[in-house]
């Protein structure tokens, strides 16, 4: 099997009938990317970028961000590579920011919560985001948005950095697509509305998961109703990829389920674009597509997301697959 797989290294992820998905890989540090490219990825769906401010005893300055940035981006070499801005507070602390203690850190001060609160570190962020585009095909993501007002606040922060930069005469890329995370279920409820005016959407399943079930993701006790596949998952995301599609743009998922051999299938017969997982599943994701016809598996669609559990979804997918 494994043989299989690295031939299908610089194949391109097309299934049995001629429909083509980008597989990509998220990645932590720049040093990932060798790994990303050695397993045929397409691309960076997700970058986690607060893995910079971590380990060390003060915030990262937006030189050396910028460098992390360009780095990545260089290595990409043209490639889509997709940089969601700071994600920290709920588990994800900094030995070197005092946080006040909460009483649901999950739905406290987060990821673009935190980013208001600390305009500094965040117009610092995007400043150096702006200065390291210029080497490659950079996409810039915002973490955790619950209301159009979010993102418009952050969009137009991005702008005014952006005219900051451009008057101090430094060079910025002109088409930067900026688009959210899809992992609160208000914002895949409205998605809609929210693609209108973003470039595109990011599933972030496992927080979508957790939010959708209200099952907190780190809680073993409550690990029964941490369902990808509950059926009131798979409409939220239909919900995501047709509102997407409507206004022409596209939508990708980087939660862990884009990875997931049950999933895939269900995903690939809604629509959805771009899948990015860790770069150790992508040659398993790929041999799996390659068998697969998309317009099979949009027949069986509307059955799967009829379906009244978790349990009957992975035992009709099951099925499909032969298994
Ligand atoms: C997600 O929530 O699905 C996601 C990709 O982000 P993280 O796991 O970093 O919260
Ligand atoms: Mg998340």
């Amino acid at each position: 099997q494994r043989a299989e797989w690295a031939q299908l290294v610089n194949e391109p992820s097309v299934t049995a009938d001629g429909h083509h998905v980008e597989l990509a890989a998220n990645i932590g540090n720049p040093s990932d990317v060798t790994g990303v490219l050695d397993n045929g990825g397409e691309g960076i769906g997700l970058y986690r970028t607060e893995f910079l401010y971590m380990g060390r005893d003060s915030f990262p300055t937006e030189d050396e961000q910028t460098e992390a940035y360009a780095s990545v981006l260089k290595q990409m070499d043209g490639k889509p590579t997709v940089v969601r801005t700071l994600d920290i507070g709920g588990d994800k602390e900094l030995s070197y920011l005092e946080m006040p203690k909460e009483l649901n850190p999950f739905l406290g001060v987060r990821a673009i919560r935190l980013a208001f609160e600390r305009e500094d570190l965040f117009r610092t962020q995007l400043r150096a985001l702006l200065r390291a585009s210029v080497h490659g095909n950079l996409k810039i993501m915002f973490p955790m948005i619950a209301t159009l007002d979010e993102f418009r606040k952050a969009k137009a922060l991005f702008e005014e950095e952006r005219a900051n930069l451009t008057a101090e005469g430094i060079e910025v890329k002109a088409d930067i697509e900026v688009g959210i995370m899809v992992e609160i279920p208000s914002t895949a409820v409205m998605a809609d509305t929210f693609a209108k005016e973003v470039d595109f959407f990011s599933i972030g399943t496992n927080d979508l998961i957790q939010y959708t079930l209200a099952a907190d993701r780190m809680n073993e006790r409550v690990s029964y109703l941490y369902q990808p596949y509950n059926p009131a998952v798979l409409r939220l995301v239909r919900n995501v990829i047709d509102a997407a599609h409507k206004e022409g743009k596209w939508a990708g998922m980087c939660g862990e389920m884009a990875g997931d051999e049950i999933a895939a299938p269900v995903l690939l017969g809604l629509g959805l674009d771009e899948f990015s997982m860790s770069a150790s599943s992508i040659l398993k994701i790929r041999s799996l597509l390659k068998d697969l016809s998309k317009a099979d598996m949009e027949q069986h669609t509307e059955t799967i997301l009829n379906l009244a559990t978790a349990d009957e979804v992975e035992a009709y997918v099951k099925k499909l697959l032969g298994q």
